[in-house]
């Protein structure tokens, strides 16, 4: 057939439709957002400083690039008049199927936790865009139409031109473009002519991107606009706290300060710099531009890894920031850096100078070092329930609220301090929430001694004590288990319920109460509960229990031993109740479902209503009427 001997001269336009989440996205930019639009150079510049370092990094074990002399650059220029706009880099540049693929999918995952965002609340759209990387699409909030021309660095790609006006449909096309990198024309909306304008162009790069490692030039002039320093690689002395605070917030995009910031220049035992963050949040937020953990792994200021997990142990990995060493071998693949010595021993002195900060901080700035407990605590509890190696070094840094000093952090030394002199071990005791473990008939025994209790109500305290037993000689101790050898101070003198009635009560409890409890007993460590559940011999201790609770395995409420207290008034009029009564079986139903609650162990509190409503009654004295239905 003739038609297929043709050889086409040009290929022709082909039109694709955008995919629909990009159109929803496209559609919010363009008619919901006047505010903060000036954010889309920052986004067109990142991508541009993207392109560049990914060209430097080919550059380095690749010589077969197209212009490899071309200058590593940005050059922006406008023409008022036309309201027009080009921003023009030198970067890696996109083939045809590249920026069908990524200029046609919304592939950014910001973009996509913002799409989001949007649907969830009525979230105020005009304050969100300014913090967040809705990426190359932003582009629209200002543009009419936009084409980008590109050119890749493999040699012998062909240049390619894609065209879209925001509508359902781009365009791509062959194109003539001499030089590699990619070039994005922009023809301003009558309503964002302001941005054809070198001066306001210059004010937002210092806004924005002024740590852009590549210089960024506007219109014919020679000099850069903005800095490119590489802040991490100046001398302390020449950084102002200002400059290390103004980095950490374009590289997060975090309008609150860091909690503190670091700045490593060594030459031993390994060649390095960096420049780490502590954020003043735990959370990263939707509106980060760190999408994911890790640091931004530089050698030579060429960026190699943009999130570098293997810097930092897994608790450190709150840590934001930039890591440069003139060691790293820049042949190897990402993959493999991974696994070289050299990376072991930058791991050991950047975690090691944030443990030492936080050490520091600790000492010198208790306030400062509890908001930063508030944020992060959860983070070193779990480095020590996984972290066997430097659990230990964790110990000194965690804190607790205690019984005696509710409101209060402690650390472990300062509680060792106030230990009793009779006291072997650090006491604790588990629950769900600060105030109601306070109430706990655990704690009975050792508020009467005295005796401080530090209190875990986190679910990350569970697996955290797995790797706590023991801190320096002294053992944790359970409260629950701990073993107690005198009766609390309290009920000295107090008297007990004879043995005999005392062994009737067990018994009519052990009737009622039936397969609910393994047994009953005696206790002799209460003074103002009334009983408690304790774990039956070989039980698995009740932090075990709540780990299996929260990793949702099998897990049923252990039965459990129930405790009574022989000297409590309630129990001594209890016996003065006639047992084939149904008051009495309706009292000790409810102290065992009590006792239940304390322990965060009832499955549902609010089916005790009925049966507090009628003892309420027979207190109040209508006792021959109730039934227990
Ligand atoms: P992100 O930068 O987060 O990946 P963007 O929406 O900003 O998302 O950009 C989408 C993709 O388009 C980029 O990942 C990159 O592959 C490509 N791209 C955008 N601008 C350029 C450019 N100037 N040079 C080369 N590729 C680019
Ligand atoms: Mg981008």
């Amino acid at each position: 057939m003739a038609d297929a001997n043709r050889t086409p001269t040009k290929e022709e336009t082909q039109s694709y439709p955008f995919k629909a989440e990009t159109k929803q996205l496209l559609n919010i930019l363009i008619h919901s957002l006047y505010k903060d639009r000036e954010v889309f150079l920052r986004e067109l510049l990142s991508n541009a400083s993207d392109a560049l370092n990914r060209l430097r990094f080919e550059m380095v074990t690749n010589q077969d690039v197209l212009d490899p002399k071309a200058e590593l650059a940005i050059r922006i220029k406008v023409d008022k008049e036309a309201h027009m706009l080009i921003i023009q880099d030198t970067g890696v540049g996109m083939t045809k199927e590249e920026i069908v693929e990524n200029l046609g999918t919304i592939a950014q995952s910001g973009a996509r936790k913002f799409l989001e965002a949007t649907r969830e609340k009525s979230a105020d759209l005009t304050q969100v865009i300014g913090q967040f990387g809705v990426g190359f699409y932003s582009v629209f909030m200002v543009a009419e139409w936009v084409r980008v021309t590109s050119r890749s660095y493999k040699p012998g790609a062909k240049a390619v031109s894609w065209y879209a006006t925001g509508e359902d449909k781009y365009q791509v096309d062959s194109a003539e473009m001499a030089e590699r990198g990619t070039k994005v024309e922009i023809k301003l909306k009558e309503d964002a002519a302001e941005f054809a304008d070198e001066q306001r162009l210059k004010n937002i790069i210092h806004k924005h991107s002024e740590y852009i490692g590549f210089p960024i030039y506007v219109g014919e002039e020679e000099q850069p606009v903005n800095k490119q320093t590489s802040i991490w690689r100046m001398s302390k002395q020449s950084v102002s706290e200002d400059q290390y605070k103004d980095f950490y917030k374009q590289l997060t995009l975090d309008f609150e300060d860091p909690l503190l910031h670091t700045h490593i220049v060594t030459d031993a035992p390994v060649q390095l710099y960096a420049l780490l963050y502590i954020p003043g949040k735990s959370d990263r937020g939707i509106f980060s531009l760190r999408r994911e953990d890790g640091l931004k792994l530089y050698s030579r200021n060429i960026l190699i890894d943009e999130y570098n997990k293997d810097l930092l142990p897994e608790h450190l990995r709150f840590v934001q920031g930039v890591v440069d060493s003139e060691d790293l071998p820049l042949n190897v693949s990402r993959e493999t850096i991974q696994s070289t010595a050299l990376m072991a021993r930058l791991k050991k002195v950047i975690s090691g100078q944030i443990m030492k900060e936080l050490e520091t901080l600790a000492k010198n700035d208790t306030e400062k070092y509890q908001t930063f407990w508030k944020e992060f605590g959860v983070y070193l509890k779990q480095g020590v329930a996984t972290s066997p190696t430097d659990a230990e070094s964790i110990y000194p840094l965690l804190r607790f609220k205690t019984n005696l000093q509710p409101e209060v952090w402690s650390s472990l030394e300062e509680y060792v301090g106030r230990m009793q002199p009779k006291q072997k071990e650090i006491y604790f005791i588990v629950g769900d929430d600060p105030k109601s473990i306070l109430r706990s008939p655990h704690l009975d025994y050792f508020e009467s001694q005295g005796t401080e209790v530090l209190l875990l109500t986190e679910p990350m305290d569970s697996f955290m004590l797995m790797g706590l037993r023991k801190y320096k000689d002294l053992e944790l101790k359970n409260v629950a288990q701990a073993e107690i050898s005198d009766k609390p101070k309290e009920t000295e003198g107090q008297e007990q319920i004879a043995d005999a009635d005392f062994s009737k009560l067990i018994e009519r409890f052990k009737q009622v109460l039936g397969e609910r409890v393994t047994d009953v007993r005696a206790s002799n460590r209460l003074s103002q509960s009334v009983a408690r559940l304790a774990d039956p011999d070989g039980a698995l201790n009740p932090e075990l229990q709540r780990v299996y609770k929260y990793l949702g395995k099998e897990y049923e409420v252990p039965k459990k031993v129930l405790e009574l207290n022989p000297s409590h008034v309630i129990l001594k009029k209890l016996l003065d109740v006639d047992p084939a009564s149904d008051l009495q079986t309706l009292i000790i139903e409810q102290i065992y479902e009590s006792a239940l609650l304390v322990e965060g162990l009832h499955p549902d509190p609010s089916s005790m209503t009925p049966r507090v409503q009628k003892i309420i009654e027979a207190a109040l004295g209508s006792g021959k009427t109730i039934s227990r239905e």
